[in-house]
């Protein structure tokens, strides 16, 4: 679903909240208190704003039978954060689901037509929706690991762990010719990288490739799983091995890159995380027909994000000096 499509689909604010009701509670409403199905439908009349003497919109609202609690269907979600009308929402969403490369707070702004601020706060928001909340194991026989620098002052040549000062370690894992998780990393110790591993590889993978980087021998060894470690030295220029490359989390990582440098212009440490999810999210949705109402479902089951969790972002507690 695109953009136009949204707009032609859901000419009204009725018809946003009539979808997103079937995608929150796809066996029928039921009462956020209570779980109860028995409720009656009511429309609260819009207040008069004090400042433009204009009334507001209506809000229609479910009334629960046993537990009298009224509801909006935006109730105890991430959408019931903003009073910013549900037709916006479903354009900011459609547009982030187009953007192969990310889209800029800026840009979001001026296709919808809202403050820099507000897009700013769609597109965090709609970023966390994407956050797969414990994903599977990656179940492949061959597994691709990396690590990758971004943000921080180096200017020069493609950054490498020489470089590494000031900027921020990004951790990817790709199943060959599947999905693929990203990480910011607090450093490439072998104990972290085997966290990783042992988080995010199935037991039945065959073999792991890497490149020469010391510290992956004593992460497969610590990871506890009994997987080939096979390894491409690009110092020497090696890239492709037989079977043995890490060329496809290479090139996740090359669009995230772009995505970086293309929309998002100053990275913000403390939110690396958030694009990550987006990017991680896109790459194993690129087939996926039902995207769009995939991220409304995840929006619709995210609890309310508050405001100051969004602002400092999920990364700022690791990133604060001890
Ligand atoms: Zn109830």
């Amino acid at each position: 679903m695109n953009l136009a499509d949204v707009v032609r689909d859901f000419p009204t604010e009725e018809s946003c909240e009539t979808f997103l009701a079937t995608m929150r509670w796809p066996d029928g409403v039921e009462c956020v208190a209570c779980q109860s199905k028995k409720l009656t439908q009511t429309v609260r009349r819009g207040k008069i704003s004090k400042k433009t003497g204009l009334r507001g919109p209506d809000q229609r609202l479910y009334e629960c039978a046993s537990c009298r609690k009224q509801f909006s269907v935006r109730n105890g979600t991430l959408f019931g954060d903003t009073h910013l009308p549900l037709k916006q929402w479903f354009m900011a969403i459609a547009v982030v689901c187009q953007a192969k490369k990310g889209i800029s707070s800026n840009q979001m702004a001026r296709t919808l037509g809202v403050t820099v601020k507000t897009g700013w706060y769609l597109c965090h928001r709609i970023r966390e929706a994407m956050h797969e909340d414990n994903p599977e194991a990656l179940q492949g026989m061959i597994q691709e690991m990396d690590e990758t620098y971004v943000g921080g002052k180096y200017r020069g040549p493609e950054p490498n762990r020489f470089h590494a000062k000031n900027k921020e370690i990004v951790i990817g894992i790709k199943e060959r010719g599947g999905d693929v998780r990203f990480f910011h990393a607090q450093d490439v110790k072998s104990g972290t990288l085997a966290r990783y591993i042992r988080e995010n590889i199935s037991p039945e993978a065959g073999m792991i490739c890497t490149d020469e980087l010391t510290s992956y021998p004593g992460a497969v060894k610590q990871s506890g799983l009994n997987i080939e470690h096979r390894t491409v030295n690009h110092t020497q220029r090696e890239y492709v091995v037989g079977d043995v490359t890490t060329n496809s989390i290479e090139s996740a990582f090359s669009l995230f890159k772009r995505g970086l440098v293309g929309s998002y212009h100053r990275l913000s440490v403390k939110h690396l995380s958030r694009y990550l999810h987006e990017f991680q999210f896109k790459a194993n949705n690129r087939r996926n027909p039902a995207l769009f109402q995939d991220v409304l479902k995840g929006i619709a089951a995210k609890p309310r994000l508050p405001l100051r969790t969004l602002i400092d972002g999920p990364d700022a507690e690791s990133q604060s000096p001890a």
